[in-house]
């Protein structure tokens, strides 16, 4: 549905690979925690950022969009 949509307004649909950690790293800095237990909202990265997790996730999965579009990184999973 989505890729269809994004058809009609000319917008371009890039898969993140569903392994990606996007709650688990840090969107200032790019550090991956190796924990980060599902009722754990907010959290305070290493380098001193507090990350609401979803946010930071959203931030994440756009920044490797974009990445992926622009440079075609390995982080776009087959598509069928
Ligand atoms: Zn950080």
């Amino acid at each position: 549905m989505v890729e269809y949509k994004a058809g009609w307004y000319g917008r371009t649909v890039i898969a993140v690979d569903r392994f990606y950690p996007s709650s688990k790293t840090g969107s200032v800095c790019g550090v991956v925690v190796a924990e980060l237990p599902l009722h754990v909202r907010e959290w305070e990265c290493a380098c001193g950022a507090v990350h609401d997790r979803d946010v930071s996730a959203a931030k994440n999965v756009l920044a490797v969009g974009l990445a992926v579009s622009a440079c075609g990184e390995g982080v776009r999973p087959p598509r069928c």
